[in-house]
């Protein structure tokens, strides 16, 4: 830290985003929730010589073929999409417009950076435990004042509140924005979209980091009341309007035009995903019931930080969360592709036998 940070800065605890290792190749990573399988052929294909020389130019600040690609896909107005570098622009910009020395109201068990946020644009946080299932004390989150963020499904639990618990959110206040983080909806999550058109204080926030293989080129989008989504371009375009690169733009273009692909992925990782989640289940784990691209697993009889650690010796990078008191006998495993859940499950077998 420098003499020169601001008072109000040194106190910021940031997010701590999982390791990114060099020579993947060599490693099982099933750590940051990543696709195992590559983008659909017809976004490789799309990155041309021409689409390179082109770099010369300053992107679209509008975004608009892929608003309005997005807009076709879900069935709404072009004026109610959002485009980001990333959803978690999305979510700063939303602490930062509607939480600035304010209220956010965020579950104690959710996506860590909603505390950051929180601690970065002075709110004042409501931090609503989960219940003792780690499921979403919805009565909590609706008597709560203030912004509410909400995974759902929730990160790491993996659990999913159905709709109409949602809706008792949305509709519980409707002076305050609810913003649903979905970043994982594509995997077996029931959506907040069709309550859109019913609550100008709805947020929904959504990724092409997950279930549309593109975490490297960093595209969020959301969708949301017009207003709402005017809010979120003012802050925008006073701090950088061309937020999104031209090669992103062009893939999120043509990975909307490719869902069927998409679809076959998220669904071959659901199948991964129940196939893992009972040979862990066999192997004495107690696993959420996920509807993410990972699981949320603990072993009665071996420690999480144990398990992480033996893993990764064996070259498998799982997540473990050892600075949080509810999680920290968990680990977060990613689901990647049938062989490397083999490969997991197998040397996970071979582990356990030092503990039992
Ligand atoms: N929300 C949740 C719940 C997440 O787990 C993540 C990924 N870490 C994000 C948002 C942010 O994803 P991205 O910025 O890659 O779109």
């Amino acid at each position: 830290m420098s003499r020169f940070l601001l008072p109000r800065f040194e106190a910021l605890s940031p997010y701590t985003p999982g390791e990114q290792p060099r020579g993947i190749d060599r490693l099982i990573k099933l750590n940051t929730n990543e696709l195992p399988y590559p983008p659909a052929p017809a976004v490789r294909e799309a990155i041309t010589d021409q689409t390179l020389c082109d770099l010369r130019l300053y992107p679209d600040p509008t975004g608009r073929s892929l608003k309005r690609a997005l807009s076709g896909l879900y069935g709404v107005g072009e004026n109610q999409v959002y485009l980001a570098n990333g959803s978690d622009d999305i979510l700063y910009f939303a602490f930062l417009a509607y939480c600035t020395a304010s209220k956010a109201v965020y579950c104690d068990v959710t996506y860590g950076f909603y505390r950051v946020f929180a601690s970065l644009v002075g709110a004042e946080s409501t931090v609503v435990p989960l219940k003792e299932d780690y499921t979403v004390d919805v009565d909590a989150l609706c008597r709560a004042e203030g912004t509410v963020f909400l995974a759902n499904p929730n990160a790491p639990t993996g659990i999913c509140l159905p709709l109409s618990d949602v809706e008792r959110i949305v509709a519980s206040d409707r002076d305050r924005v609810v913003l649903v983080d979905e970043a994982y909806v594509d995997f077996g999550g029931e959506s907040a979209l069709s309550l859109l058109s019913d609550y100008d204080n709805l947020l929904v926030v959504r990724t092409f980091s997950k279930s549309r293989a593109m975490a490297g080129a960093r595209l969020g989008y959301a969708f949301a009341s017009e207003a709402i989504i005017s809010d979120l371009e003012r802050v925008r375009y006073s701090t950088n309007p061309y937020n999104i690169n031209r090669l992103t733009l062009l893939l999120g273009e043509k990975t909307v035009e490719n869902e069927a692909y998409y679809k076959s992925c998220t669904d071959r990782i659901v199948k991964t995903r129940e196939k893992t989640r009972k040979e862990l289940l066999d192997l004495g784990f107690s696993v959420t019931q996920s509807r993410t691209n990972f699981l949320f697993a603990s072993h009665p009889k071996a420690p999480a930080a144990e398990l992480y650690r033996a893993l990764k010796e064996r070259g498998i990078l799982v997540r473990y969360f050892a600075a949080d008191e509810r999680c920290k006998n968990h680990l977060r495993i990613s689901v990647g592709s049938e062989e490397q859940m083999q490969v997991f499950c197998a040397m996970l077998s071979t582990i356990l036998k030092e503990f039992i």
